[in-house]
């Protein structure tokens, strides 16, 4: 039992403090903080729980965080904020000796790279500190690795071949929306392809490698071999995988959108130099720099107002190939999410409800005592089994094939 921060207040964290609201008996008093408060008393007033605080805070600042931190002594604090903004949240809970949880590795903002090691190079210090960090617990990475290790733990003597499957058969009738952040969906997506294979990681360019899987309750969707910064977890944590890759759906008219934003250079993550009326209204230009990838976020639609005409499934699992009892043995294990259901519980649709329901069981399971130690973690590196079992209770139910078709 005790107190949980939430930072931020976009449509994971709103996903995110619904459930924490609904487990008051671990989560004792909760406080949501972002960059903007109104955000945070708008999502006070949609639960209906006046118990619940806000407050104002620049996540990028790492003395407005310890003042906060100091302030309301949280056990754990969510980091449901930008990836921007791990390392300054890390080091705000070191200081102020705060447990810590995330959704998505850190990038820094010039440079769209996917690595862990920024993150775990804080594990000495986390140790010592007998704190305890929990590094990417949302859907994919998160549920993705808890599933990976639940089949390591009891279906599987070597695992050897993981395949990460995700599709959001989903429509929401905008013409181009992303489903989460715009700014780091499509820094993500127009990364080149990486994945491992016999201790090599192979890049292939953007988007280039794909086939068509068959999800339950959709049927085949064209898949994109992507990069997915869980596979760099788990291809340490489980040796024995000779292959890992992640695979990602998208319609033609997505791609098409895509690639108009990267040739008309919407994507650029450098700085220009633009002229634009002077902030102080005398009607005279100045010179200001933007970066086109943030502007198109600005006039982008906003993935929390997707919600309401979203219609259709997520399936996210995994397709895993191994050896057990010295035979060969295929396992998928996945979940469908519909667009509606999650947005008739939270008022978020169904990419925000499947990262938001498994950071908020993260920190429950830190809450219960199950998974704390010191040290800076992937989902992985803990017992799976609870978390499973919470998953089918809290919105997310798993299901099970065993030797089937994976088609990869
Ligand atoms: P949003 O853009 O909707 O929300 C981000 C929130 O963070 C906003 O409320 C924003 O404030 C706030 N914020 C940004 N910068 C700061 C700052 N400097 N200080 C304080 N608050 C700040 O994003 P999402 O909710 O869609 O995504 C949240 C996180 O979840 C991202 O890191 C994303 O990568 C991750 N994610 C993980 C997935 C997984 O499966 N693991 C899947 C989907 C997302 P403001 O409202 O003022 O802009």
């Amino acid at each position: 039992m005790g107190k949980v921060l939430i930072i931020g207040a976009g449509g994971v964290a709103t996903v995110a403090a619904f459930k924490v609201a609904k487990n008051r008996d671990v989560f004792t008093d909760i406080m949501i903080a972002s960059r903007t408060k109104e955000k945070c008393d708008a999502i006070v007033k949609a639960i209906g729980d006046e118990s619940i605080k806000t407050a104002k805070v620049d996540a990028d600042n790492i003395d407005e965080l310890t003042a906060l931190f100091d302030s309301f002594r949280p056990d754990i604090v969510m980091n449901l904020a930008l990836p921007y903004q791990d390392l300054t949240i890390m080091e705000a809970c070191l200081k102020s000796h705060v447990n810590y949880l995330d959704t998505a590795n850190y990038e820094p903002r010039d440079e769209a790279h996917f690595e862990y090691s920024w993150q775990w190079a804080y594990k000495k210090r986390f140790e010592d500190a007998g704190l305890t960090a929990i590094l990417g617990c949302g859907f994919d990475p998160g549920v993705s690795g808890i599933y990976t290790a639940y089949a390591a733990k009891h279906h599987f003597d070597e695992i050897h071949y993981l395949d990460i499957v995700d599709c959001n058969a989903g429509n929401h009738h905008k013409a181009f929306a992303t489903n989460f952040n715009p700014e780091i969906n499509i820094r993500e997506i127009t990364q080149k392809g990486l994945y491992y294979k016999d201790g090599n990681w192979i890049e292939t360019e953007p988007l280039s490698v794909h086939q068509p899987i068959t999800y339950p309750n959709i049927g085949p969707r064209e898949s994109y071999l992507m990069h997915h910064e869980e596979l760099e977890s788990l291809v340490k944590n489980f040796p024995t995988i000779k292959q890992a890759r992640f695979w990602m759906t998208f319609g033609q008219q997505y791609l098409t959108y895509l690639d108009v934003i990267q040739n008309i250079g919407m994507s650029r993550i450098d700085e220009i130099v633009y002229e634009a009326p002077a902030a102080d209204n005398s009607g005279r230009m100045e010179k200001v720099k933007i970066v086109p990838l943030q502007f198109l976020k600005a006039v982008l639609p906003n993935p929390q107002d997707l919600g309401a005409n979203y219609e259709g499934e997520t399936s996210i699992g995994c397709r895993i190939r191994g050896v057990k009892d010295g035979k060969e043995r295929t396992y998928y294990v996945y979940n469908n999410c519909s667009h509606q259901e999650a947005y008739k519980e939270t008022g978020m649709q169904g990419v925000s409800y499947t990262t938001g329901v498994p950071a908020m069981l993260g920190a429950r399971m830190f809450m219960l005592g199950l998974w704390r130690k010191p040290g800076v973690w992937n989902v992985e590196d803990f017992d799976p089994d609870p978390f499973m079992a919470e998953l089918n209770k809290q919105g997310l139910p798993w299901h099970e094939v065993f030797d089937g078709d994976l088609e990869l």
